[in-house]
């Protein structure tokens, strides 16, 4: 183990990310789209494979500014959000504090940062214990605050009037990681950017049918862009990404009948949970649903055995499962198979 002894000590302790390729027939584990953008990948034919990226993104950053009602200068580019994660960590440090449970990676990047990480406890309905983070806020003085909403695992969106309280109540970077804004009923924060000058909006194509392109962005005002640029590997994006990820956006309609599609099975599937006997989902604002079972471990491994693949966060929230929505015939096989599976455990 002499390789071991040579990482740092904050690295040793580091239980990495889990996304583990598992054999299935339906997947449902990733909060992926369900849908893709396969006639996009033409875009990859013009490119001239011995250059360089585009260093700037600037035509994917243009035509996302004209979409959010924004400036170019208010957006910067990641090899998805999570590379933006790191970026933002690098530049501002600790404290970094979050909710509890939400996206590991808020955690697992302040750690190998080797930066203080400090998990709240969300309270009722999974909502922010907005009391409690205050006193946490004015006690630890957090340089980044991460509020994924809505959030993952839960699928709730937080109450905006509590996100702005905790944007007022310290001193430091509030992040709304809006993975998901696009099947909420919530209203994104990127317009807020211009009065709350310490206010981030992270964005990512990942959860709207372009997670192969790894394709994330955040939002907020010149002065953090710039700042948080300086950490920015200088050609992060690669010109496939962005050559598709342009060809896809200049179909936003099909964006938004992919999503509305998503909703919709979103509504049938929460449905068709509920009426399980033995089954409590959670109200949901996402493009997944988070729900309880007895065993939740067994019932998992049972679904796995029969090719249904689920995420297990029993370990975020006791007794829970995640299941992404998928397409109508892939929601039906899950239900199919879990009602069969209840019966048995
Ligand atoms: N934020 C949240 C809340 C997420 O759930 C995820 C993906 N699991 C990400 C960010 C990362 O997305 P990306 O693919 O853009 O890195």
């Amino acid at each position: 183990m002499i390789i071991r002894r040579l990482v740092k000590k904050n690295i040793r302790m580091i239980k990495p990310y889990q996304a583990t390729e598992l054999e299935c027939r339906v997947k449902l584990d990733a909060n992926e789209s369900p849908y893709g953008f396969g006639e996009a990948l033409a875009a990859a034919e013009g490119i001239e494979t011995n250059r360089y990226p585009d260093p700037e993104a600037g035509e994917l950053r243009k035509t996302l500014a004209g979409m959010w009602g924004v400036r170019e200068s208010n957006i910067l580019h990641g090899n998805g959000s999570d590379e933006l994660i790191y970026y933002l960590v690098a530049v501002f440090g600790g404290p970094v504090m979050y909710p509890r449970p939400t996206f590991s990676m808020y955690g697992i990047i302040a750690g190998i940062m080797n930066e203080e990480a400090a998990g709240v406890p969300l309270g009722k309905g999974f909502q922010l214990n907005t009391g409690r983070m205050v006193k946490e806020i004015r006690e630890k003085k957090p340089r980044l605050i991460f509020l994924s909403s809505p959030n993952n695992p839960t699928g709730n969106c937080f109450e905006r009037d509590s996100i702005i309280k905790l944007i007022k109540a310290g001193k430091g970077i509030v992040v709304v990681d809006e993975a998901y804004q696009p099947f909420s009923s919530q209203q994104s924060f990127v317009k807020l950017i211009k009065e709350y000058p310490r206010l981030v909006v992270m964005r990512t194509l990942s959860k709207v049918g372009l997670a192969a392109l790894r394709s994330g962005f955040i939002v907020a005002q010149k002065d953090i862009i710039d700042e948080v640029n300086k950490a920015r590997l200088p050609f992060n994006v690669n010109s496939l990404s962005q050559a598709v990820a342009m060809q896809a956006l200049g179909n936003r309609r099909k964006f938004q009948d992919f999503v509305n599609a998503v909703v919709e099975e979103r509504h049938l599937l929460f449905d068709s949970l509920d009426r399980l006997e033995g089954v409590q989902p959670f109200p949901t604002d996402a493009n997944f649903i988070l729900f309880r079972v007895n065993n939740a471990e067994k019932v998992y491994k049972m679904l796995l055995a029969r090719g249904v693949l689920v995420r297990n966060v029993s370990d975020a929230v006791k007794g829970c499962l995640r299941v992404t929505v998928g397409r109508p015939e892939e929601n039906r096989i899950f239900v199919n198979e879990l009602s069969k599976i209840l019966k048995r455990v």
